[in-house]
C-alpha cells in the first residue's frame, strides 16, 4: 500500500513529494468528551481515517501526503462533560499558522486542510482569510460531511447528518476502533429533541451557549441503530468527497482576475 503518512516518511521521501508537487492534507479535530460510549479521540481518529483514505484513493491522479493530526481544537463549549482538551482561539490561530506556514517552506504549494470538528469552522475560515492574500501557499479548507453532504447523510435512519456522538460517528467508530466503543447502553443514549440550537438566538442570531445547554448526557442524534457497515460505507462517502475536491484541478486553480485595462493598481 503506498505511504501517505507524513510521520511515516523519511525527510529525503518528503522532499521528492514536495518537488513532484505532491498536495497536503493537514487534518484538525478535537479531543473532547463524545458521550458515555465514544472515546475522546472520536474527531481525531476519524479525521486521520477519512484523510488517509482520501488520499489513497486520489494518489493515482495526484501524489497526496497527511500530516499528524492537529489534535488540539477548539472545545470551550464541551469543557463541563470532562474529558476535554481546548486552546484559545490565539493558541489555535498561531498554531494553525505556524503549520501552514511550515509545510509552505517545505516546497508544499497546495494544501488542504480537513477539519471534523464542528467547533474550528469559523476560526479556520478566518485564518485563511487572514493568511490567502500573502500567502505561497494555495489553503483549502473542508470538512468531510459537509463536503459529502447527502452522500454520507443518506446512510442515517434517525438523525439528518453527522451531529456529535450519535448514529454516524458511533458507527464510523465501530469500524475504526471497535474495542473502544461502548454499546451496552446504546440503545438508550438518544438525545431527546432538543429546543433550540445551542449556538443561535432568535430567527437567525448568533449566542454562544455551552453544549450543556443541548443535552444532558453529551451526545446529540440517535446512536441506537448505529453499526459498522453504515460505518464503513460513510467513511468511503467522505473519503470519496475529499478525493474529488483533492483531484479537481479548480480546487487549486489561480484566481481569475477580471479587472479592464486601467482599472487595476497593480
Ligand atoms: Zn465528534
Amino acid at each position: 500500500m503506498i505511504e501517505v503518512d507524513w510521520a511515516r516518511l523519511k525527510a529525503h521521501e518528503l522532499r521528492k513529494l514536495a518537488s513532484e508537487n505532491a498536495i497536503v492534507i493537514l487534518p484538525i479535530a478535537s479531543i473532547e468528551q463524545h458521550g458515555p460510549h465514544l472515546p475522546v479521540m472520536t474527531d481525531t481518529r476519524l479525521g486521520q481515517e477519512i484523510a488517509h483514505r482520501a488520499a489513497r484513493k486520489a494518489y493515482s491522479t495526484r501524489a497526496v501526503v497527511v500530516a499528524p493530526v492537529v489534535w488540539s481544537g477548539l472545545s470551550e463549549h464541551h469543557m463541563a462533560f470532562g474529558g476535554t482538551l481546548t486552546l484559545s482561539h490565539d493558541t489555535f490561530r498561531r498554531v494553525v499558522r505556524d503549520l501552514i506556514e511550515a509545510i509552505t517552506r517545505q516546497g508544499f504549494k497546495d494544501i488542504l486542510i480537513s477539519n471534523s470538528h464542528g467547533g474550528n469552522i469559523i476560526a479556520i475560515q478566518q485564518i485563511l482569510d487572514e493568511l490567502a492574500p500573502t500567502s505561497k501557499a494555495t489553503v483549502v479548507a473542508t470538512n468531510y460531511d459537509i463536503e459529502a453532504g447527502e452522500d454520507l447523510s443518506r446512510h442515517l435512519q434517525d438523525q439528518p447528518s453527522v451531529m456529535h456522538a450519535g448514529e454516524a460517528e458511533t458507527s464510523m467508530m465501530l469500524v475504526c476502533e471497535r474495542d473502544l466503543v461502548d454499546t451496552s447502553n446504546i440503545t438508550k443514549l438518544a438525545s431527546p429533541e432538543g429546543g433550540k440550537h445551542f449556538l443561535s438566538a432568535g430567527r437567525n442570531s448568533y449566542r454562544w451557549r455551552p453544549f450543556t445547554h443541548m443535552t444532558e448526557n453529551g451526545l446529540t442524534g440517535n446512536p441506537t441503530r448505529s453499526n459498522a457497515t453504515k460505518g464503513e460505507k460513510m467513511l468511503e462517502a467522505g473519503a470519496k468527497a475529499l478525493a474529488n475536491l483533492l483531484i479537481d484541478p479548480e480546487t487549486w486553480a489561480a484566481p481569475k482576475d477580471l479587472r479592464l485595462t486601467k482599472t487595476g493598481i497593480f
